[in-house]
């Protein structure tokens, strides 16, 4: 029987709410497919800031290093804003990415038909949203230096470096067209090529690299009109190339596409090496221990991670096909409530779920 060893992050505030959901899951559809898979719990996050001083200890990052695959849920909360940068939950995801080299985070945005009158938007507009956002992770503005504080002026200043070179744009370029390829082969790349000289190299980058593959259908887009355009005509989308900072909030943006935040999946890869597999969403300190938090976004990632990091695909695609009887029954969580659904709790659309496994 085959075996994998997958580390589960289950961080802060609905994490471990959502978490149990995942593990249960897991063991479920395991036994259905004849595999095992060894969960190896972790500390991440504020959770691990108070019980080991480091929101990424190294026996964490070695654990992750050693795995076939991570499942994270979320990490962060207000009581933890006052620590120090590098002590501060959301320092561990950038340690964690970085040391498992993850470069590329894939961010699929899909409307469940089931959901379509849960969007913010017209029905007409977020009918066929399939997209991907596929978002360069380890380098740019959150990762560039000089950064700090100045504070021996008058007025406190403060400062960060967007920064790439034109090897980590050409290696985030080849995997959206490994993806564009597998889907409607069209890319659009998001940048700020009018202002910032960096994005002028990524677009310079990109399409050089593009051009070469004559199958996909290539644009460039400024960052402002891409968000104008996801709430326009988000349809018009098929795989969106951005770069760190762009692809944090444009990603959100369309996650809201979907009617709820707590909808979305991610992985985030890089060559070879476990990736990481992780809802979109934060910790939502504001519902945590109510046990009314969406856990779809993470049974999502937990299928995302076993069609692209074990293989697992008729696994994976169970999963999905559960959830989606389970939202056109009718059942939703709190955030997806259009006024003529069923509420459930967080554990109860989990065993809905889990029962139609
Ligand atoms: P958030 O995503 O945690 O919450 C935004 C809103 O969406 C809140 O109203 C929340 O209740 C709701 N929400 C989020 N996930 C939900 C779910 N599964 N079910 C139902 N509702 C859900 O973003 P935020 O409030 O900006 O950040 C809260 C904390 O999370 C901060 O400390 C932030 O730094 C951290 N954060 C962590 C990650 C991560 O772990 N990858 C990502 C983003 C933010």
């Amino acid at each position: 029987m085959k075996k994998y060893k997958v580390v589960l992050l289950s961080g802060d505030g609905i994490g471990p709410e959502i978490s149990e959901v995942s593990k249960k899951i897991l063991k479920k559809v395991s036994r259905k497919y004849s595999f095992e898979i060894e969960i190896n719990e972790q500390l991440f996050g504020g959770i691990a800031y108070e019980k080991k001083g480091f929101p990424a200890p190294e026996e964490t990052l070695d654990q992750c290093k050693i795995s076939d695959a991570v499942l994270l849920a979320c990490v962060g909360d207000i009581k933890y804003d006052s620590l120090p940068r590098e002590l501060r939950p959301e320092s561990g995801l950038l340690k964690l990415r970085s040391a498992l080299n993850l470069f590329a985070n894939i961010r699929p945005v899909k409307i469940r038909k089931s959901l379509i009158g849960s969007s913010t938007l017209k029905k007409e507009i977020v009918e066929n949203v399939d997209l991907v956002v596929v978002r360069e992770l380890i380098g740019g503005i959150y990762f560039g230096n000089p950064r700090g504080h100045i504070t021996n002026t008058k007025v406190p200043k403060a400062f960060n470096t967007m920064v790439y070179d034109a090897s980590e744009i050409e290696r985030i370029t080849n995997i959206a067209i490994k993806i564009a390829n597998q889907r409607n082969k069209k890319i659009c790349s998001v940048d700020k090529s009018n202002v910032l000289e960096v994005s002028q190299l990524w677009r310079d980058t990109v399409s050089n690299i593009t051009s070469k593959d004559k199958n996909l259908s290539f644009s460039n887009m400024y960052v402002d009109n891409a968000a104008m355009q996801l709430v326009r005509d988000p349809s018009q989308f098929d795989v969106i190339l951005t770069s760190n900072l762009f692809g944090d909030i444009l990603s959100d943006l369309a996650a809201m596409l979907t009617g709820s935040i707590g909808m979305l999946p991610s992985a985030s890869l890089n060559n070879n090496g476990p990736g990481v597999f992780e809802p979109v969403h934060g910790s939502a300190p504001d519902i945590a221990g109510k046990n009314i938090a969406n856990p779809i976004a993470m049974l999502l990632s937990a299928s995302m991670m076993l069609k692209i990091g074990l293989n697992e695909s008729e696994a994976a695609e169970n999963i999905e096909n559960a959830i989606d009887r389970v939202l056109s029954r009718g059942f939703r969580t709190a955030d997806l409530n259009n006024g003529s659904c069923q509420i459930l709790s967080c554990s109860e659309i989990g065993e809905k779920i889990i029962n139609e496994i």
